[in-house]
């Protein structure tokens, strides 16, 4: 027999093994694993610690202070289960310098046993607080018998990890512990060490263990914040992965063809009968559009500008040139409100150009949808406006050129890859044009959205009056209400946002009714509407289609109304409870008056004392009018991590980098992409695998 036929090569350790590869897990402890999203042993390896106890101590009793998280070692002098009023299991430890009780609501026959020797050593580790009855105490805390051959304390941090329910802290660290000594092997490195010295950054093996077993004198305080050197490393690793997987996928989609749309008759029409100029910014921003609408390739630009700064007119012109070529343009909006506010302003716009608007949201049913469905079959319809249902199944265009998606932070990336999809037919691909209002800082907007090209309107139409903003407090209210009368008797329109006071969003909803029902009463020569997040959409749009109308003259909302509403008469807002809002949705907020040319103002009621940051960032929002301004300083106020929330920053599902706390990494990241891809392609794969994996949608790019 050729020895080279039966010659087995033994199965190379490796991260991709699924867990079901370790000792004890069986498939029940998968499918808990993969609740964290652990599924192979690499995944084990970046589960990171959420924090460390510091077990290597041994504090005497008498040293305690409530409140501390502690380690004592003492013998069992007594033990009870009381069975007054509640049951429970009371162990009083001694250790020479002192007593201290331990309590136990729940308990097992064995630790009973173990708990109710006299003389038994025990080591405890628990936080610390005033017992019920005078002396200090522990609440369950976890124990172990100590004999005198037992080893010292450990001489390194203990990792708490995050879990899930039925998964235990010991479990999670015993799996780590099959694994770590292997780390070199599992984790081999993956970036060139020229690249890792030049940034300070230790190897990842090195890292991995450190976070998990971590050394007394580790630096506690950097860990904590998510700066520590070996945190850093693999933060950069993982942004480095989803840098290199968005740029293949931009290259990936760049590669196929798309319809070149050249012609600009129809949209120079357009613009000539606009009852206005576009601003500097948006002629700017619509020939870096055009320049693109007429490559052979997909564009994948991001249009951002603030609120009021004029993007729709510039989608509008977009869209015109795929008229122009005969083909279709598609317009995204997050909600059907939006949707039909955009279907408005593009029946009013295009009609006059003899070009019919289609409309397309859930809510078209029955006959009226198959007659629409069937005309952008057949490239009757060219432009047609609507919500994600444009993009379902069912929806079939003769030939879609372009699609455009406003407020793009409602939708991830993974909606982004979908719409890819949708209007590849024919081996062509639409052109795509995104829209948001919301401010990104450059190197993160660099960072997020890698797979597209940015313009920015950076200036609002002129006449345009910034929003005149004060602050008031709460005791002003009754003057406050006294404008709101005035503005409305006077035919202006007002909003009342009753923001987050609560965390959840019955609550908010509950004070945005109660509002609701004391101003119609203060007010009671207004007619006042209420919108909030639990309505049905089609109440909710009922009431902002007559607050558009007119028939409403103070409208009481939850945030709801945040994004994108256009109704130029509203010239007043009060904001309750500003304190608790960030300022660049303060800003999205407010940006919903002064839409018309009337001065409008904006009231920020809140509620005293306000802490010296609060003061501050009330202060910038009075001041400042630009958006991206406003992010900067937010970011400077609050120190990153709050300043977009998740909903920005969390589409890319980072498990370990924070876009925000990790931003000054961020052009090192860029760099070392180009340099990766260049001249370690080799390196690539591995790396997306590790940290995307190669089930994603992503990974198949
Ligand atoms: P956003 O960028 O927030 O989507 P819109 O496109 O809704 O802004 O524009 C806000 C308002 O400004 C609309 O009523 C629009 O018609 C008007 N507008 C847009 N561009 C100009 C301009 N160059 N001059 C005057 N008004 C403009
Ligand atoms: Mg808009």
């Amino acid at each position: 027999m050729d020895a080279t036929v039966c010659e087995v090569t033994p199965q190379p350790l490796s991260e991709a093994l699924p867990v079901t590869t370790l000792k004890g897990v069986g498939p029940k402890l998968a499918e808990r694993l993969r609740r964290l999203g652990i599924a192979t042993i690499g995944d084990v390896l970046l589960h990171l610690p959420l924090r460390y106890q510091d077990r290597s101590r041994l504090t005497p009793i008498n040293q305690l202070q409530p409140g501390d998280e502690a380690q004592i070692e003492a013998e069992v002098l007594s033990s009870e289960v009381t069975a007054r009023g509640r049951r429970f299991l009371l162990c009083r430890l001694a250790d020479g310098t002192g007593v201290l009780t331990l309590r136990f609501f729940h308990f097992s026959p064995p630790q009973q046993q173990l708990l109710g020797r006299p003389g038994v050593r025990l080591r405890c580790f628990g936080e610390v607080r005033a017992g019920y009855s005078g002396g200090l105490e522990m609440i369950h805390p976890e124990c172990c018998r100590i004999g005198p051959d037992d080893p010292p304390v450990l001489d390194r941090l203990t990792p708490i990890y995050p879990a899930t329910a039925g998964l235990q802290q010991f479990t999670l660290r015993g799996l780590v512990e099959q694994v770590l000594g292997q780390t070199e092997a599992l984790l081999p490195e993956l970036l060139p060490l020229p690249l890792l010295a030049r940034l300070q950054l230790p190897p990842i093996a090195e890292a991995v263990r450190l976070l998990h077993q971590p050394p007394t004198d580790v630096a506690l305080a950097d860990l904590e914040s998510g700066r520590h050197p070996a945190q850093r490393r693999l933060a950069f690793e993982e942004l480095l992965a989803h840098q290199i997987s968005l740029r293949r996928l931009r290259e990936q989609t760049r590669r196929q063809a798309a319809p070149p749309l050249a012609g600009s008759g129809l949209s120079q029409r357009f613009l000539e009968r606009l009852p206005f100029q576009l601003t500097g910014a948006q002629q700017r921003v619509l020939q870096e559009i055009n320049i693109d609408l007429a490559q052979p390739r997909p564009m994948l630009r991001l249009l951002q500008g603030d609120v009021g700064s004029g993007k729709t007119v510039v989608a509008a012109a977009a869209a015109l040139r795929a008229v122009d070529t005969g083909a279709q343009a598609a317009l995204m909006a997050p909600t059907e409100l939006l949707a039909e506010q955009h279907h408005r302003n593009f029946r009013h716009w295009l009609e006059a150009l003899g070009i019919e608007v289609a409309w397309l949201t859930g809510r078209l049913t029955g006959k009226a949808r198959r007659t629409v469905l069937e005309r952008l079959a057949t490239g009757d319809i060219q432009v047609v406006v609507g919500t994600h249902a444009l993009f379902q199944e069912a929806v079939v265009f003769a030939e879609l050129a372009l699609v455009i998606v406003d407020e793009q932070h409602r939708f991830g990336v993974h909606q982004r890859l979908a719409l890819r999809e949708k209007g590849r037919a024919g081996g062509r691909c639409p052109h795509q044009l995104i829209m948001t209002a919301t401010p990104i800082p450059r190197t993160l907007a660099m960072s997020a959205y890698a797979d597209l090209d940015t313009s920015i309107i950076d200036e609002l139409p002129p006449g345009r009056q910034p929003v005149k903003t004060v602050a008031a407090p709460d005791h002003r209210r009754s003057e406050i209400v006294d404008r709101i009368r005035q503005a409305c008797l006077s035919g202006r329109q007002a909003y009342w946002v009753c923001p987050l006071i609560e965390e959840s969003e019955v609550l908010q909803c509950q004070a945005a009714t109660v509002t609701a029902e004391q101003l119609t009463e203060l007010l009671a020569e207004l007619r006042v509407g209420l919108v909030h997040g639990r309505l049905p959409a089609a109440a909710k749009e009922a009431v902002m289609a007559r607050f558009k109308g007119g028939e409403i003259d103070l409208l009481v909302a939850t945030t709801v109304i945040e994004v994108g509403v256009d109704v130029p008469n509203a010239s007043l807002m009060v904001i309750e409870n500003p304190e608790r809002l960030g300022l660049a949705q303060l800003h999205q907020l407010r940006g919903r008056v002064g839409r018309g040319t009337v001065a409008s103002s904006c009231v920020l009621l809140y509620r005293p004392p306000l802490s010296e940051i609060a003061r501050e960032r009330l202060a910038v929002l009075r001041e400042c009018h630009d958006g991206f301004e406003i992010a900067r300083r937010d970011l400077e106020l609050r120190g990153p991590g709050e300043v977009l929330g998740t909903r920005q920053t969390g589409e890319q599902n980072l498990r370990i980098a924070d876009l925000l706390r990790d931003q000054d990494l961020l052009n090192a990241v860029r760099h070392s992409a180009d340099q990766l891809l260049s001249e370690h392609p080799e390196c690539v794969d591995p790396l997306i695998r590790r940290w995307i994996g190669a089930g994603s949608r992503y990974g198949e790019v």
